[in-house]
């Protein structure tokens, strides 16, 4: 439907809604008329929030920490993320320097939006999260998307960086572990971008570490603030309880930067949503400072749930998947199963045909790696149980298998 009259902000009449959401509304309209899905295309942790986290939650409605909080976030919560900073990533951080917002995904707006202006370019490697092009877009700023394939670990080259880069340019994008693909920058790789960015002082560097605590196979997660110390004062390293605690509809993300930079973010806040639900603040602060077990036994489960899938995967035919070292996603080449016909009779022609016929026809639902900037791909988020997990697996296959 088209707006009457007045028309659109251009910029936003120009993007595209949230293809995650997107998928994640079909499978709700399917299921609502009765239909079986068993859905892989939610990034979220299906684990509840840790106990301690609600009771911190009910208890603050009961103190009656129901008002507005500062437009930054509780003190008591700052300086909660300033220790975590310190404590898991080795960055020195005054809790002045930090802000939390309604997600991780404010904290990018948040920053997108203070300091982009028309005409800004902002290099976002692909494959990227559904949200960062459409974020800077709907900042009336360019994305700059660089392709990085199979061949470099779906990572970022400093020789590709440094092609990307040009006077206009404002921001590159960091996300490790990758959604969609689970990599992982080492220490070494992230250094040698850094190498790159020293050289182009007017650029800053968002680091979405949203997946940090979701690694495997013993690889250490570094991020790029803590790698390189002179870029610090242009790094905005972002990070949230979504993903490490089960704790995705509490809304609490947060980040550390410079002064200048989290000073513009709260002035926006201030003139936006006024900050974050006070009653998920408290929550966000027990997570914080609570046991962190919790963070331990969902990779435990992760890693058993990512083997399981990579596996089963790779026996569909026309599938093939890398092991991802990180985060709750497989990112799965679909090449080929392209040009053959389902058992319906649907030509599969690109990874939308695809997850739209494997939802029809298999019932499982992922999202197409086109959305995210590379196709012919599927992203499996693997977080559910084990028995959907591989109940979903024998679906794929047998999709796969009936393709003439
Ligand atoms: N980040 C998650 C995903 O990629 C949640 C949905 C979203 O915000 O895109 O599925």
């Amino acid at each position: 439907m088209t707006a009457p009259g007045y028309g659109l902000n251009r910029f936003l009449a120009a993007a595209h809604p949230s293809a995650t959401y997107k998928v994640m509304d079909r499978v709700a309209t399917r299921r609502a008329s009765g239909a079986q899905v068993i859905s892989l295309c939610a990034g979220e942790p299906d684990f509840d929030t840790p106990e301690h986290v609600l009771d911190a939650g009910i208890a603050a409605i009961r103190a009656g920490h129901t008002r507005y909080t500062q437009v930054a976030g509780l003190r008591a919560l700052r300086e909660a993320i300033a220790a975590k900073f310190h404590r898991e990533n080795g960055l020195n951080v005054d809790w002045r320097e930090t802000l939390v917002c309604n997600g991780g995904k404010q904290v990018i707006f948040n920053a997108l939006a203070a300091t982009l202006n028309e005409g800004d370019e902002v290099i976002v490697p692909a494959p990227y999260w559904v949200s960062y092009p459409e974020m800077v877009q709907l900042c009336g700023a360019k994305p700059v998307v660089v392709s990085c394939g199979a061949n470099s670990g779906f990572k970022l080259t400093p020789h590709a960086l440094e092609a990307a880069i040009s006077g206009r340019t404002r921001w590159l994008i960091l996300n490790s572990p990758s959604n969609p693909t689970g990599a992982v920058y080492s220490r070494e790789e992230l250094q040698a971008l850094a190498e790159v960015l020293l050289a182009h002082p007017d650029v800053l560097v968002l680091s979405d570490d949203i997946y940090e605590h979701l690694i495997f196979d013993g690889i250490e997660f570094f991020t790029i603030a803590q790698v390189e110390p002179r870029l610090r004062e242009r790094v905005l390293t972002m990070n949230g309880v979504s993903k490490a605690y089960a704790m995705t509809g509490w809304r609490i993300g947060f980040g550390t930067g410079p002064g200048w930079l989290i000073d513009s973010m709260e002035k926006l806040q201030g003139q936006q949503t006024s900050g974050a639900s006070s009653i998920s603040q408290h929550a966000a602060l027990a997570a914080l400072t609570g046991p962190q077990d919790f963070i331990q036994r969902s990779r435990i489960a992760f890693k058993r749930r990512r083997d399981l899938v990579v596996e089963q995967l790779n026996l569909a035919p026309g599938l093939h998947c890398e092991m991802p070292q990180g985060a709750f996603y497989v990112f799965a080449s679909c090449e080929g199963l392209l040009g053959k016909t389902t058992a319906a009779g649907t030509r599969l022609t690109g990874d939308e045909d695809v997850v739209n016929a494997m939802l029809d026809e298999a019932g499982v639902a992922a999202v197409h790696g086109s959305a995210f900037g590379l196709g012919p791909y599927i992203r499996i988020a693997y977080a559910l149980d084990d028995a959907s997990l591989r109940q979903a697996c024998e679906a794929i296959q047998g999709f796969c298998q009936g393709l003439v």
